[in-house]
């Protein structure tokens, strides 16, 4: 149990869209922070200059705002733990970097990038596990430093990792995890341009901030151990560390842009609900224990727990995603799709004016359990908005005979007598003229469906009738008949 509010963040590098990888790390903390009454903070790590990207930050923003996750702090908040963004808190990194150098725990290394080059060859050629600088520079005196800063040559500010030391920290989904410091390089900390680098900005504003746990992805795991190293330096408390599953493909290989999208935005794109794509990152890494899957935001705030992600990588499912979009809309307010489909119309630029919510509205009943996208509508029964214009060929040559427009001109005949029709008088008079004609009801149902859709399949046809009504769908059979006829010639 947590004995205070926990404050958590979500520290992206703003590299011009949100990842569904960011998009996880993000919902995972703002459903802890939420579960038990913290803060959920956005804070922008921004310090890498070469990767500076207009507008990343807006559109940072508004994807999370999209999946409804709308952050207590961060970017345009005024609270006294800011400002959010790194670019804007430079003067505490060297700040804290002094006073390592000061301990004796960080120290000025002027090496040039032919030596560290010459270095790295260097132990490749000799196969070591890993390129790590060889502490050079922390043999130089005072004087030499002083000179060389005096001078003013190039130089960053490197940690200084002692040997052979366990260093330990636990993880709520790994439990404990131990690392060797020989294994650990002496990262720097502040770079060439007077920027920190992640490493030393990270624990910096996790401190400063107040951060409680640092909910992160797998990737970061590697980069715990100098993080604890720091926090034991300037002697600060450390967080509760959570690294979250990798995200796999479904090959298992990491999950890539070369096997599919990526980015929240392209999901958006392509007609995904916010509440399905959020249910679906949920479940990449976490269960409730049971098998439901379904969620939607305040289930998931109400079920949410760290012990509950599991250490396995999480493999991301399209089929899925598609199966919880169609779920989502199906438990929508027919008042709501209606707003939907309309937003939709107006994208696809179909003319709305001649449709009254009336009709629309039966539509959505009949068809809500047929679409996966809200675009379905209108590419799975374009015939509910305009008459068909073509046949499908394999369903005439299967259902259209000889006899079949004797057999539809009698149906229209019932069809005609009948007075404002409900669905069932459709029906019955179908049932009445099958018998008169002594011939089996799909005789008349297939091509009678073919004539009014232009389709085999679709929803029920006395739907159709129904919705479309006598005169239109008397319409449409006499039209089919006489094209059809037409094109046999
Ligand atoms: N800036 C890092 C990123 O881009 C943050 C990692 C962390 O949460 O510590 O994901």
């Amino acid at each position: 149990m947590i004995s205070e509010k926990p404050r958590v963040r979500f520290a992206p590098s703003p590299t011009g869209y949100l990842h569904v990888g960011g998009l996880r790390t993000a919902l995972y903390n703002y459903l802890f922070a939420k579960h038990n009454n913290g803060k959920f903070i956005l804070r922008i790590e921004d310090t890498d200059r070469n990767r500076f990207v207009e507008g990343a930050i807006d559109n940072l923003v508004e994807s999370l705002k999209w999946c409804g996750l709308e952050y207590d702090e961060g970017p345009g908040s005024s609270d006294k733990f800011g400002p959010y963004l790194q670019s804007q808190r430079l003067h505490y990194y060297k700040t804290f970097a002094d006073e390592l150098i000061e301990k004796g725990k960080a120290y000025y290394c002027f090496c040039t990038p032919e030596r560290l080059d010459k270095l790295r060859e260097e132990q490749q050629r000799l196969k070591l596990p890993q390129a790590k600088y060889d502490k050079h520079c922390l043999h130089l005196s005072k004087n030499e430093i002083d000179e060389n800063l005096h001078k003013g040559l190039s130089h960053v500010i490197r940690l200084n990792v002692e040997a052979d030391k366990k260093i330990i920290f636990n993880d709520i989904v790994r439990g404990q995890v131990e690392f060797n410091s020989n294994n650990v390089d002496d990262q720097v900390l502040i770079k060439g341009d007077g920027y920190p680098t992640y490493h030393l900005a990270n624990v910096v504003d996790d401190h400063l901030m107040q951060i409680t746990h640092v909910i992160r992805g797998e990737e970061w795991l590697s980069s715990t151990p100098k993080h604890v190293l720091l926090y034991d330096f300037f002697e600060w408390e450390k967080p509760i560390f959570a690294h979250l599953p990798l995200l796999l493909n479904p090959d298992r290989t990491k999950l890539s842009k070369r096997q599919g999208d990526v980015a929240v935005e392209d999901y958006r794109k392509k007609g995904f609900l916010p509440d399905a794509l959020v249910n679906f990152v949920a479940l990449l890494g976490w269960n409730a224990g049971d098998d439901k899957e379904f969620y939607n935001m305040d289930e998931l705030v109400e079920k949410f727990s760290l012990e509950r992600v599991n250490k396995s990588g999480a493999v991301f499912d399209l089929e899925k995603l598609n199966w919880l979009n169609s779920e989502h809309l199906r438990q929508k307010p027919d008042l709501e799709l209606l707003q939907f489909l309309k937003k939709e119309a107006q994208k696809l630029n179909i003319n709305f004016q001649d449709f009254s919510d009336d009709y629309l509205l039966k539509i959505i009943n009949v068809m809500k359990e047929r679409v996966i996208f809200i675009n379905e509508y209108f590419t799975k029964s374009k015939f509910f908005f305009e008459a068909p214009n073509a046949y499908e060929q394999a369903a005439i040559d299967k259902n259209w005979k000889s006899e079949t427009p004797d057999e539809l001109n009698k149906l229209c005949e019932a069809f005609a007598a009948l007075m404002d029709p409900a669905k069932e008088d459709f029906e019955k008079a179908l049932t009445i003229t099958a018998e008169t004609l002594n011939i089996g009801k799909g005789k008349l149902i297939h091509p009678l469906r073919l004539a009014v859709s232009g389709l085999s399949v679709g929803p029920g046809v006395f739907d159709i009738l129904f919705i479309l009504g006598k005169n239109e769908s008397i319409k449409r059979i006499k039209t089919a008949l006489h094209k059809i006829k037409k094109d046999d010639h």
